[in-house]
């Protein structure tokens, strides 16, 4: 490892482990200074929900911290309230989904920005300030055309004259239902919406692209852009070359060998059989560990590809290594996701998209950060 590399350890120990995870919080950190060059002016968050799309909102977020991002997104209160904990006083934490009635005080006290994606959500902050006798920070989100979260404009134009009473107005959001189509109409037709829809409320901060929102171009920048898949290395721009780093390297270690004799049975179903003789790798990873059992994917050892033998297993993957030219050992580590194979590869194998190849991949990992 180099020298300069420090590894922080989690997730079962190495040696327990069957797959290894290693964040590159490195190529994460450049992935983010990209994305931020790109915006001129304009200041970059990060979208840090669901556990930073899978790799630790902790961690990531203090990587970014390095950087300067000032400002953290996450969809839940208790999403919010950990990453609080984990960063201190200190940088803006605003919670996507809104607060759930209930949660108001904890997040108030754990001084977190409530996004109020409807009258009701905006009503009951703005009790939560007057109960506890201090204004409160909040993001104003409408929807503009997405029809998921947000107010639409009639709610807005319903809103009582004192609706902000009490509370600071940090932030007017949308988000974009199509950015990763850049000749949708959706595009223009949500960002005049958004035009209206700012309009109708005191001045403040605006906030409408997402990681794809950001390769729009300039009109779409506006204060704050809100990037979570870009940083953590899925293609914002599927039509053209990614232009981000890979961050995610995910490797499982071989379990045993063994000598595939022409026409036997292999795996569930034995749903293959070689038409020549092999030699086949078991591996110690399987759809337990989020990968997508309907991949017909290959791991890769030393840059050559072992094509999968077979149906994916729970906790096992047979390869087919014939090519390889020498045997593998048990706990030498072939490499599922990286350089050779990405985490866009293997969405499009399996039918999804990246963000739900990042989010699924499980617990069972030893995981390793690194930080140049
Ligand atoms: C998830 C989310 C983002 C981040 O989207 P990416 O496509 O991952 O960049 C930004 N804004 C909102 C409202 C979101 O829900």
């Amino acid at each position: 490892m180099h020298p300069h590399t420090a590894a922080i350890k989690h997730g079962p120990s190495l040696e327990q482990a069957g797959a290894i995870l290693t964040i590159d919080l490195a190529a994460l950190r450049e992935n983010y200074r990209r994305l931020r060059d790109r915006l001129g002016g304009a200041a970059c968050a990060a979208v840090v929900k669901a556990d930073a799309y899978g790799l630790g909102a902790g961690e990531v977020a203090a990587a970014l911290r390095k950087d300067g991002c000032g400002t953290f997104f996450v969809a839940h209160a208790a999403e919010g309230l950990a990453l609080r904990m984990a960063l201190g006083a200190g940088p803006e934490i605003l919670i996507l989904n809104g607060i759930h009635p209930g949660a108001e005080v904890d997040c108030a006290e754990a001084g977190l920005i409530a996004v109020a994606n409807s009258a009701a959500q905006l009503a009951a902050w703005r009790e939560t300030a007057r109960r506890l006798g201090r204004r409160l920070p909040v993001a104003i989100q409408g929807d503009t055309g997405m029809s998921r979260l947000g107010m639409p404009p009639s709610e807005v134009d319903g809103l009582a004259a004192d609706a902000l009473d009490g509370l600071d107005l940090k932030l007017v959001m949308s988000h974009l239902a199509c950015a990763d189509e850049p000749e949708s109409p959706a595009n223009e037709a949500q960002r005049a919406a958004f035009e209206d829809f700012r309009r109708k409320l005191p001045p403040a901060p605006a906030s409408l692209a997402n990681s794809s929102g950001i390769f729009l171009g300039g009109g779409y920048h506006y204060d704050l852009a809100r990037p979570g898949a870009a940083l953590y290395g899925v293609n914002p721009t599927p039509d053209r070359a990614n232009p981000m780093r890979q961050v995610v390297r995910l490797e499982a270690k071989v379990i045993q060998t063994r000598d595939l004799p022409v026409g036997v049975g292999v795996g569930y179903g034995h749903a293959y059989r070689p038409m020549a003789p092999h030699r086949a790798a078991t591996i110690a990873l399987g759809y337990a560990d989020g990968w997508p059992r309907r991949a017909a994917a290959a791991a890769f050892f030393d840059g050559q590809r072992l094509p999968f033998a077979g149906r994916v297993s729970m906790d096992s993957i047979i390869l087919d290594i014939s090519s390889l030219g020498r045997d593998l050992l048990p706990g030498e580590l072939v490499e599922l996701l990286g350089g050779n194979q990405t985490v866009d590869d293997i969405a499009i194998l399996s039918g999804t998209i990246g963000y739900e190849i990042l989010t699924s991949l499980g617990r069972r990992f030893h995981r390793r950060y690194l930080d140049g």
